[in-house]
């Protein structure tokens, strides 16, 4: 592994942003060096895209010799002893990893402030967040203190993040892109994902990382990629559309469910204007619906909640984690680990995801779960036998502030509707910046067919073409 060439001046700019920012729990500019894989075969002129350019790697996802603390506690002296496949690919084609980054716990949240180890902040607004729940790659990338950076996508957190902080984010189709080596969230809907400084970067990064991988059996060999070149057909989401997906949210919290049902105007300002400009650049667009929309966000947190409670059951302390000074006997161990060391957030889902499994309601709520999951799937397949792709607004608002200028957990949940779609049906969905308002990025996603994420690409590249990404106040272009 060779080592990233780090400009003149770059120590300087990196500490001043990082001071602003906090968006490293762990930063490297010399990594260990990583001996080369002879069984990991990168393509030659996928390699040439990424090689000697420094990556940040969200910190649930394994790097040999760097910590994976999953933005938690029970998990902050941890240091892996292996790297994912996705960072393996990328390192062997020579790339290098430089630093890990903050999260929210687990990767559950929406603002990054639910880490239990550091705040990370927007670049574009220090006193807001930077989303979540892979925050700290998104602030990293945008104050240009790496190219690009991995997050994963469970059910938005690539995309919301990469929407808050002006930059492209990439959900992969489900199984486009190895899982060997992310922390388990919630394993069936979780994807590794890429937050990059432009379209064109991402889609290097993403040819380098898919694939198939003989330690994730989910995965699978990635097709000759579609790229052609033409003008798409593009379904839009009708307002009445918008609206019936975000009411569907008011029913929980008053206040919180009103605020959220309706766009911010900022957003909806800015997703008029996509439209047009879209309309502009010569591609066909046409009204859809998704009427299952409005049940996505329940389907969601049921189906995770379960997962999250199963695959988070590993850590009692014995093999990993934080391990209480004293205990009578090992269930007081395993109590004592898991309390002290998970924060709040992760305890509630762990307690949802098990009261959904509970024998005598798995009926009424997981499994009820799983066939609204495949009714959204079909409808998802109805609009996309028609169109290219669907343009959707990746979340309601901006980037959010804290305190009384935030949202509470609920509403930020709620607010997830435009995201967790694409995750319970396995779709690509690709978020990028359309435009700033009122001093703050708005993005937005265009969801695809199954292994169609070039079509994804053409589509922001065309876009970034005709409206370059603008960039926060001090941000420098290293990495050309
Ligand atoms: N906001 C979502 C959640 O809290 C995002 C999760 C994710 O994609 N990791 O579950």
């Amino acid at each position: 592994m060779s080592r990233p060439v780090f400009p003149d001046g770059f120590d300087h700019y990196f500490r001043a942003w990082e001071a602003k920012i906090g968006a490293f729990l762990e930063f490297s500019p010399e990594p260990p060096v990583c001996p080369l894989d002879p069984s990991v075969a990168v393509p030659e002129d996928a390699a040439a895209a990424v090689r000697g350019l420094p990556f940040a790697v969200k910190d649930n996802i394994a790097v040999a010799d760097f910590g994976l603390t999953c933005g938690s506690k029970l998990l902050e002296k941890f240091r892996s002893p292996y790297s994912a496949t996705a960072v393996k690919r990328l390192t062997c084609a020579g790339a290098v990893v430089v630093g890990k980054t903050n999260m929210d716990e687990f990767g559950m949240g929406s603002s990054t402030d639910d880490s239990a180890l550091k705040t990370t902040n927007n670049p574009w607004d220090v006193s807001r967040v930077s989303g979540g729940s892979s925050g700290g790659s998104a602030a990293a990338v945008s104050a240009g203190i790496v190219p690009f950076a991995l997050g994963s996508d469970t059910g938005g957190s690539v995309r919301q993040p990469a929407s808050f902080c002006g930059v492209v984010g990439l959900k992969p189709t489900y199984g486009a892109v190895s899982r060997f080596g992310l922390t388990a969230y919630a394993s069936s809907l979780e994807t590794v994902g890429v937050l990059a400084d432009t379209a064109e970067r991402a889609r290097s990064v993403f040819a380098v990382m898919r694939g198939k991988d003989q330690f994730d059996q989910t995965s699978v060999a990635y097709p000759e990629a579609k790229s052609s070149g033409k003008k798409a057909v593009i379904g839009v989401l009708t307002p009445e559309s918008l609206a019936e997906a975000l009411s569907a949210g008011k029913g929980g919290e008053a206040a919180a469910g009103e605020k959220l049902a309706l766009l911010e105007s900022e957003v909806e300002k800015s997703f008029l204007l996509t439209k047009e400009r879209l309309a502009a650049l010569g591609h066909t667009l046409v009204d859809v619906k998704l009427p299952s929309l409005k049940y996505a966000v329940p389907t969601y947190y049921t189906i995770a909640t379960a997962e999250a409670s199963a695959n988070l059951a590993r850590f009692d302390g014995i093999r990993y984690g934080v391990r209480p000074g004293y205990a009578e006997n090992p269930e007081e161990l395993i109590d004592k680990s898991r309390g002290e060391g998970f924060g709040a957030e992760v305890k509630l889902r762990i307690l949802l995801g098990t009261f959904v499994l509970r024998s005598g309601f798995q009926d009424q709520y997981y499994n009820r779960a799983q066939k609204i999951r495949t009714g959204i799937r079909r409808d998802f397949d109805r609009v996309l036998s028609g169109v290219d792709a669907i343009l959707m607004p990746v979340f309601p608002t901006r980037a959010f502030g804290r305190g009384e200028a935030g949202l509470s957990p609920f509403a930020q949940k709620a607010a997830d509707v435009f995201t967790c779609c694409a995750n319970l049906a396995g779709l690509p969905a690709l978020a990028f910046p359309s435009s700033v308002e009122n001093g703050l990025p708005v993005g937005v996603q265009v969801v695809g067919r199954a292994l169609e994420e070039d079509v994804l690409f053409d589509i922001a590249c065309a876009y970034e073409a005709a409206h370059p990404i603008a960039r926060p106040a001090g941000y420098k272009a290293f990495w050309g």
